[in-house]
């Protein structure tokens, strides 16, 4: 079989995506690979199909126990055998696993880094011919990273002991040059052949909004994605649990999902989740990690994130099907507080050394800085995200809210001067402040702290901004940052300062605009990811009939069938078996699991309408 055929026939898909194709040559060739691409692009099939193509056993090392059960149940769905082995299994299934290896009846099998050092896999791996061994999220290897793992070092150990090397194929989603650097030297990888496709995950939609009441603009998004699962980050555990419940008593059906919730209450919201009993999980960041659910239809950040790193990672769980969703982050001046104060305030280096936790420090609130010009931008979206992760992109991506016009473009030169001279007036009395105090002082605050300084009576720029409501004159000062019309100093206390732009500003003809957000961006809510379907009707028939099946199996749904699948069923309306191995998703396996109960579906529901 050739590697088009496996694809079509194991996976029932009728292309490669961009990469795929290369990556599987070369390592059917010989070579080792490593493939840096985003999450959702299909890293997967680059090697599964090769190793159902070689003789022998492929090793996949992948980090997350929670995934691995997911992935061998999807393989074997698909009619491809495949097993585990981490320290979830009992004693007796663990042996009858590597019995199933000696008889050469694994192709894939998938292990934690750790299980590599035990006496029963070396001796595996001494007795069965070993093809290839993948390294899944190869980034783990690196300290540069942010998730190391110290275990996925004994990988090249591993490998040592050996007796033939295979060949060695490496994956991960984030890379940057010290990350694969780092993955080529400690993994002891040949002269790699390597792919990076692009960080863009075009199928999703990037969109910002400033909300006065963000409950709401969340409640409104829930609203445009009807049935469909998403997911909605939170910036602290009490703020989950206050989001929760207002979903719930609104009633929307919302579970959550938090470090401080009982092991037990965390399974359940999660299996919840992922078997589609509960459509909306409300979390922070702890939740996701070895979430691999496709049909993930949009992803809210109630707070924006400390970093662009995190925030990518987390919005790139929507839509990894390919399916059209939505990543939405409802930004407010505060998170910008809430991140500083969480990094200032982080135990989390406390082992380290003085002088690196400042090192650490100083690069966290450039991250954060940079988050922050993401929240605030006027200009696409994507492609500031793109060059922050280092590809080049368009200026006009047409698929994010700057891009679609959400924004209102407004003049905010004479505001931005009299910022200027306001920091002006107050450099000459020896007073720096910052971005909060100078809000205050422009709108002429009556707050008690600033009395001993008789503003009011000593100082012209007090109170000149009194008619421009504090959050905008905050994104104003904010905006004359990320534009560097003024500078702002670093540390606990930062305070503004004039810098050369500023007194340009106030001499020369020059203009400054601020694009603001509109309330409710009429884009999201016309344009929702449950459209683009034919026969919505079949659709949900379709679906109930998947659930039925996913319960019965006790796999979540989407491993059945993923949505984009059950969209072309109701696109193609295949009522033989050509016409269903058609339909993007389905292989061999499928056709003949689930073949004749949907086309049963299909042809009651062509007939109906015919009689209608
Ligand atoms: P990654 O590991 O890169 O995050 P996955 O391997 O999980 O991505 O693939 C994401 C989704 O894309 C899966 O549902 C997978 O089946 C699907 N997919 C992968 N390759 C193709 C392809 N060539 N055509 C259609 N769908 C694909
Ligand atoms: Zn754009």
């Amino acid at each position: 079989m050739t590697a088009q055929e496996v694809l079509q026939q194991y996976f029932g898909y009728q292309s490669f995506r961009k990469g795929q194709e290369e990556l599987i040559t070369q390592i059917l060739s010989g070579r080792d690979v490593m493939g840096i691409m985003p999450t959702g692009a299909g890293k997967s099939i680059c090697y599964q199909v090769p190793a159902l193509m070689l003789e022998g056993l492929t090793i996949v090392i992948s980090p997350l126990i929670s995934l691995m059960q997911d992935q061998v149940d999807a393989l074997r769905m698909n009619g491809i055998p495949a097993a585990f082995l981490n320290s979830t299994l009992s004693e007796e299934d663990y042996r009858r696993v590597l019995s199933q290896v000696y008889r050469g009846e694994v192709k894939l099998l998938y292990a934690a880094p750790e299980r590599l050092e035990t006496e029963s896999f070396l001796r595996i791996a001494e007795n069965i011919p070993i093809s290839m061994v993948t390294v899944d999220e190869a980034h783990c290897v690196s300290q540069w990273g942010q998730d190391f793992r110290p275990s996925y070092l004994n990988i090249a150990e591993f490998l040592r002991l050996l007796p033939v090397r295979p060949r060695i194929s490496a994956f991960t989603a984030t890379a940057t040059p010290e990350v694969c650097e780092d993955i080529v030297r400690l993994l002891g990888l040949h002269a790699p052949y390597t792919v990076a496709t692009g960080f863009d995950r075009e199928n999703l939609y990037f969109g910002v909004q400033q909300p006065r009441d963000k409950f709401r603009a969340l409640m409104q998004i829930i609203a445009a994605h009807p049935k469909q699962s998403g997911i909605v980050y939170c910036i602290s555990r009490r703020l989950v649990e206050q989001v929760c419940e207002e979903l719930c008593d609104n009633g929307i059906s919302a579970t959550r999902y938090h470090a401080g919730l009982s092991d037990e209450e965390r399974r359940s919201n999660q299996d919840a989740f992922l078997y589609d009993r509960i459509p909306v999980m409300v979390a922070t960041n702890a939740f996701g990690m070895g979430i691999d659910k496709s049909d993930v239809s949009f992803v809210v950040h109630y707070n924006m994130p400390k970093n662009l790193e995190s925030y990518y990672q987390e919005a790139g769980r929507a839509g990894r099907d390919g399916s059209p969703a939505d990543c939405i982050l409802l930004y407010s001046g505060q998170d910008v507080h809430t991140n500083r104060f969480l990094i200032e305030n982080s135990s989390e280096n406390e082992h380290l050394d003085e002088h690196t936790r400042a090192a650490i420090r100083q690069k966290d609130e450039e991250r954060l800085k940079k988050m922050t010009f993401y929240a605030t931008k006027q200009t696409c979206l994507r492609k500031y995200m793109l060059e922050y992760f280092g590809d080049t992109a368009k200026s006009f991506c047409g698929n994010c809210s700057c891009c679609r016009g959400n924004y209102e473009q407004r003049d905010m030169t004479l505001e931005a001067q009299k910022i200027i001279s306001c920091i002006y007036r107050l450099q000459q009395r020896n007073l720096q402040f910052g971005a909060a105090a100078i809000t205050d002082i422009l709108r002429g605050s009556r707050a008690e702290k600033y009395e001993k300084f008789r503003f009011a009576d000593t100082l012209s720029t007090f109170g000149i901004m009194s008619e421009v409501p504090e959050r905008l004159c905050r994104d104003m000062i904010g905006h004359l940052l990320a534009e560097e019309w003024i500078s702002q100093s670093d540390g606990a206390f930062p305070v503004l300062s004039l810098n050369r732009n500023s007194a340009r500003l106030l001499k020369e003809k020059c203009t400054v605009t601020i694009n603001i957000a509109k309330e409710s961006p009429p884009a999201e809510k016309k344009r929702s990811s449950a459209d683009p379907c034919v026969n919505p009707e079949l659709y949900e028939i379709l679906r109930s009939c998947r659930s039925e099946i996913a319960a019965k199996e006790r796999v979540p749904a989407y491993i059945i069938f993923t949505d984009a699948s059950l969209r072309d069923m109701c696109q193609k309306l295949p009522v033989n078996e050509m016409g269903f191995l058609a339909v993007s998703g389905v292989g061999r396996s499928k056709l003949q699991k689930y073949g004749d109960v949907f086309m049963a579906q299909i042809r009651a529901y062509i007939k109906n309408k015919a009689n209608r």
